[in-house]
């Protein structure tokens, strides 16, 4: 479903070149919850904006369903990234002067087939809250605010750069559960960087970085249902 082939990828030149990612490959199966562990500075990032079409590789390819992003023209980049991607990051980035079922809206515009707007806001737990502004939140709720805006658009591949990062540890837990709720209720592909090597228990698939190579890659087949083990 999702490969990612013999990616390279460097940042700076001449003595100060520093090579991040050293020639990655591995595939992600359509559906599954995929976690990134690794260091700081282990190229995690990185890879997450290739994927999401943000950055570009030096050289290797990301294919989706066979379809090289390289090979997309602009058009079709802006759609994949606009109709099958959705991001969360690790600061929630919401809009200030909308409230929490606004922001959410913000994440259907322009998409064909959203999600049902107030199944998803009682989904993640925020109808009590639907018309607080940002600053009325806490911060677990406000990256739940912005997981909704990232799935409303029910996108194929969902991208996690550590969602949990600026949580404490019991709220990182209710986010983590969220996001493993919405892979099982609406079949998305999750791909999730984190540091926290407690949460690959929850994966389907675990992939570890080190140093720009994978040094683990670990298939959860005890956890992982039978129709996701297709490739
Ligand atoms: P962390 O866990 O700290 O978020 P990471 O695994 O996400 O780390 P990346 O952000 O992918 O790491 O960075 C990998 C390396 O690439 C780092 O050494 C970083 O300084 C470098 N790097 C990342 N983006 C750029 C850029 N735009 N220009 C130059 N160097 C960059
Ligand atoms: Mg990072």
């Amino acid at each position: 479903f999702l490969e990612i082939n013999n990616l390279f990828k460097s940042y700076g030149e001449g003595d100060s070149k520093q090579e991040v990612l050293k020639g990655l490959s591995f595939k992600v199966r359509k559906g599954e919850f995929c976690v990134l562990l690794g260091p700081s500075g282990s190229g995690k990032s990185t890879l997450l904006n290739i994927i999401g079409g943000i950055d570009t590789a030096d050289s290797g390819y990301i294919s989706i369903n066979s379809d090289k992003l390289e090979d997309m023209n602009e058009k079709s980049l802006t759609l994949y990234r606009r109709k099958h991607l959705g991001y969360v990051f690790q600061l929630y980035n919401l809009i200030p002067n909308l409230n929490v079922k606004e922001n959410i809206e913000v994440g259907a515009y322009l998409s064909d087939s959203p999600l049902d707007i107030d199944d998803l806001i009682k989904t993640l737990g925020l109808w009590e809250h639907r018309y607080k502004l940002p600053n009325q939140l806490s911060g677990g709720q406000q990256q739940r605010t912005s997981i909704g805006r990232a799935i409303v658009k029910n996108p194929d591949i969902l991208l996690c750069d550590e969602p949990t990062g600026a949580l404490d540890f019991n709220t990182s837990k209710e986010i983590l559960k969220l996001i493993e709720d919405v892979n099982k209720k609406y079949g998305n592909t999750i791909v999730m960087v984190t540091h926290n090597a407690a949460i690959s228990a929850m994966a389907d698939h675990t992939i570890k970085l080190l140093d720009g190579n994978i040094r683990e890659n670990i298939t959860n087949k005890e956890k992982i249902s039978a129709d996701k083990l297709e490739w």
